[in-house]
C-alpha cells in the first residue's frame, strides 16, 4: 500500500481545522472586544470632555451673567471670556471657541488663530445648538490631516434659560484611536502567539490521535501478507482504542479462520493427492482450476501444466461434447486414450457444482483408469464366447454322428463301432474340457486346495518321464539331461504332474517324426528351473505369452485335430503360480519350443523339520 503523503494526511487536515477554528474564535472575540473597547474608550473620552465642558460652561455662565458697571477698569465680557478660555488646560482640547448668541466668536484658546475673534461662525452645528438651546456633538474627519475629530457644542444659558452663547470644542480622537490600536496590537500579538502554541499543540494532538491509526494501517499491511502474529498496542479506552481492540479481535478471528481454511486445504489436498482417482475441477467455462496428481498421471504430465486449459480439449471430448454445459447430463463417459498397441481406457464421471442460486459455477471430473476393468470384461466376454464355441463343436459332431447312427448306421457292423468311437472321443474331450474349466474356476475362486509334501524333484521328474516313455511313439526320443542330485521341493505332486503332463504332451503333440524332447533341471540359489524342449514347428515370438491364455491356440484347426482344448497351459500357469513359481516359453519358429518353469527349493530348516 502507498504511504499517505503529509499533505494528504489526516494529521494536516486535523491541524488545519484546529487552526481555522481557533482563527475564527480569535476573529470573533477580537472584533467583539475591539468594538466594545472602542465604544468604552470613546464614551470615557467623551464623558471627560463633557465634564470639562460643563465646568467651563459654569465659569462662562458666570461671566455672561455678571452685571457690568461699565467701569473702565472692569474687564469686558470678551476679555473675561478670553481669560477663562486661555486658562483652560489645553491638555485634552484642541480648539475651544466661545461664541455669542449672534454666532460671533468671543474668544479662542488658539493663539495662532486670534483673528477669528469677532468673526461670525456659520458652522451648522453651532447654528443648530443656538437655535435648539441644546448641546450637540459630532465626529468628523479632518480633511487635511485625516485625523478623527470630536466636536461638541454646549449652550451657555442665563438664569432665565435664555441662550447667551455656545462653547465650541474641537478635539482630536487620535489619542483614543492610538490607544485602541495599541490594544489591538497587543491582542493580535497574543493571537499570533496563541495560534503558534495551538498549532504546535495541534500537531502533538493530531499525532497522538493518528498514531494508533498509522499503527493499525501498518498492522493491516502485515496481515495482508498472511502474518497474524502481531497486535496493535491499545492505550486507554477512547473510540480509537476501542477500534484498535476491535482490530486486534478481527486479527484473532482472521488468524483462526485462516488456520481452519489452511487445515481444510491441507486435508483436501492430502485427500486429493492420496486418491487413486484423478480429480479435475473447472470453472463454468470448463477452464481447469485444480487437478490432483492422479489426474496428472492419467493425462501424462504434471497437474500444473494443465491449469487454465479447456477440459473438453484435455479429455479429447471436443468432438463428442459440443458445449461444456452438456457435461451436466453426460454422467459417465469412457475415453479411449489408447496408442497403437497400448490400450488405455479412462472413465470420466462428471458432476456439476451449483452456487446458492442454483447457477452452475463449475464442474468436478473424476477420472479412473478402467483399462484393466475393461480388459477383464473383454476377457470375460471372450471366455463365454470361447466356452460356447468350444462346447458347440464337439456337440455338433456328436449330434451328426448320433443322427447317422439312428438313421441306420447302427446296424452297420463296420461303421457303427467307428462312429461310436468318435462320439466317445468327443464326449471325453468335452468332459476333459468341462473338468479343466471347473478346475480353472475353482482356482479363480481360490477353492482349489493344494496337498503339498516334501518331494525330491529329480526322482519325481524321472517317474513322470518314465510314464510318457512307455507310450510315446518310437519316432520321438525323450532325452533326460537331469543332474544326479537331489532337489527338495514343497509341492502337490498330483497338480505338478498335471502341469508336466500338459507341457510334455504338447511337446510330443507338436514334435515332428524323429524329433527329440529334452528334459532339464537347473539349480539356482533358491529355486530350480525345469525346462522341456521340443524340436517342433515352434511358436511365433508375439504369441509366446498368449499360449498361457485360456482357449488360446496358435493354429486352431490343427490343435483341435490333435485334440487340444486350449486350456492346458492356462491351467499349468495357474498351478505353477500357486506353487510360487513362474512359467514362460521360448521358441524359434521351425526349430522348436522350450517351456520353462521355476519352483522354489525348500530351505534347509524346513527340509530338516519335515
Ligand atoms: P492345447 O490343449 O490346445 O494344447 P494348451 O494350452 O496346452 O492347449 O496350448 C495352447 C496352444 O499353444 C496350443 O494350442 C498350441 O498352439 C501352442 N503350443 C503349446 N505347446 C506347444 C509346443 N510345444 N509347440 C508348439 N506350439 C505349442
Amino acid at each position: 500500500m502507498k504511504k499517505v503523503g503529509f499533505f494528504r494526511s489526516i494529521q494536516l487536515k486535523f491541524i488545519i481545522i484546529y487552526i481555522l477554528l481557533l482563527l475564527i474564535a480569535v476573529q470573533v472575540i477580537g472584533s467583539y472586544v475591539a468594538k466594545e473597547v472602542e465604544a468604552e474608550l470613546l464614551d470615557n473620552f467623551k464623558d471627560s470632555v463633557n465634564d470639562r465642558v460643563e465646568l467651563l460652561s459654569i465659569n462662562l455662565q458666570q461671566a455672561f451673567n455678571k452685571d457690568r458697571t461699565g467701569d473702565e477698569s472692569e474687564p469686558s465680557l470678551q476679555q473675561e471670556v478670553q481669560d477663562i478660555v486661555t486658562d483652560v488646560d489645553r491638555g485634552g482640547f484642541t480648539t475651544i471657541q466661545v461664541i455669542n448668541s449672534q454666532g460671533r466668536v468671543l474668544g479662542t484658546n488658539d493663539f495662532l488663530n486670534q483673528d477669528i475673534v469677532g468673526q461670525k461662525i456659520t458652522e451648522p452645528i453651532v447654528q443648530q445648538s443656538l437655535k435648539l438651546h441644546s448641546s450637540l456633538d459630532n465626529t468628523l474627519l479632518n480633511s487635511k490631516t485625516g485625523d478623527r475629530i470630536f466636536v461638541r457644542v454646549e449652550p451657555i444659558l442665563n438664569e432665565d434659560e435664555n441662550i447667551e452663547g455656545v462653547i465650541y470644542i474641537q478635539t482630536s480622537l487620535e489619542g483614543v484611536y492610538g490607544q485602541l490600536q495599541n490594544i489591538n496590537d497587543i491582542f493580535l500579538n497574543g493571537s499570533v502567539l496563541a495560534l503558534i502554541v495551538s498549532a504546535v499543540l495541534g500537531i502533538l494532538v493530531a499525532r497522538a490521535i493518528t498514531k494508533p491509526i498509522i499503527e493499525m494501517r501498518r498492522q493491516a499491511q502485515v496481515m495482508a501478507t498472511g502474518d497474524f502474529s502481531k497486535k496493535v498496542n491499545v492505550h486507554g479506552t477512547d473510540e480509537i482504542s476501542q477500534l484498535a481492540e476491535t482490530f486486534n479481535d478481527l486479527n484473532d478471528r482472521l488468524r483462526l479462520s485462516m488456520a481452519t481454511i489452511q487445515e481444510e486445504q491441507r486435508k483436501l489436498s492430502s485427500v486429493l493427492s492420496n486418491m487413486t482417482e484423478g480429480v479435475i475441477a473447472t470453472d463454468q467455462a470448463g477452464e481447469v482450476s485444480l487437478m490432483n496428481d492422479a489426474a496428472g498421471r492419467l493425462l501424462g504430465a504434471s497437474p500444473e501444466r494443465f491449469i487454465g486449459e479447456d477440459l473438453l480439449d484435455l479429455l479429447e471430448l471436443d468432438e463428442r461434447i459440443v458445449d461444456i454445459t452438456d457435461l451436466q447430463d453426460s454422467g459417465s463417459i469412457i475415453i479411449d486414450f489408447s496408442e497403437e498397441d497400448n490400450v488405455f481406457l479412462v472413465r470420466a464421471n462428471f458432476s456439476t457444482i451449483f452456487d446458492e442460486n442454483h447457477a452452475v459455477i463449475g464442474f468436478i471430473t473424476v477420472l479412473s483408469d478402467v483399462t484393466e476393468e475393461e480388459k477383464v470384461e473383454q476377457e470375460r466376454r471372450e471366455f463365454v464366447s470361447n466356452v460356447s464355441h468350444e462346447l458347440r463343436t464337439p456337440l455338433t459332431t456328436l449330434r451328426s454322428y448320433l443322427e447317422a447312427l439312428t438313421e441306420g448306421a447302427w446296424t452297420d457292423k463296420e461303421i457303427a463301432p467307428q462312429f461310436l468311437a468318435v462320439t466317445q472321443n468327443e464326449t471325453e474331450r468335452m468332459i476333459r474340457m468341462v473338468n479343466s474349466l471347473l478346475q480353472l474356476s475353482r482356482m479363480d475362486n481360490k477353492e482349489l486346495s493344494l496337498h503339498r509334501e516334501k518331494t525330491e524333484f529329480i526322482r519325481y521328474f524321472h517317474e513322470v518321464i518314465d510314464r510318457f516313455e512307455m507310450n510315446v511313439s518310437e519316432n520321438i526320443t525323450l532325452r533326460r539331461e537331469l543332474p544326479n542330485l537331489r532337489y527338495y521341493v514343497w509341492m502337490d505332486k498330483d497338480r505338478m504332474t498335471q502341469v508336466l503332463d500338459n507341457i510334455i504332451s504338447n511337446a510330443i503333440k507338436y514334435s515332428p517324426d524323429g524329433g527329440n524332447i529334452r528334459f532339464k533341471v537347473e539349480k539356482q540359489i533358491r529355486q530350480i528351473i525345469v525346462s522341456i524342449s521340443d524340436e517342433g514347428l515352434g511358436i511365433a515370438y508375439d504369441k509366446l505369452d498368449k499360449v498361457f491364455d485360456r482357449f488360446y491356440r496358435v493354429d486352431k484347426a490343427r490343435t483341435r485335430k490333435v485334440g487340444g482344448t486350449g486350456l492346458g497351459l492356462a491351467i499349468s500357469r495357474e498351478l505353477v503360480e500357486a506353487h510360487y513359481g513362474k512359467i514362460w516359453a521360448r521358441s524359434v519358429e521351425g526349430k522348436g519350443t522350450t517351456i520353462f518353469f521355476t519352483l522354489p527349493l525348500m530351505n534347509e530348516k524346513r527340509r530338516g523339520s519335515k
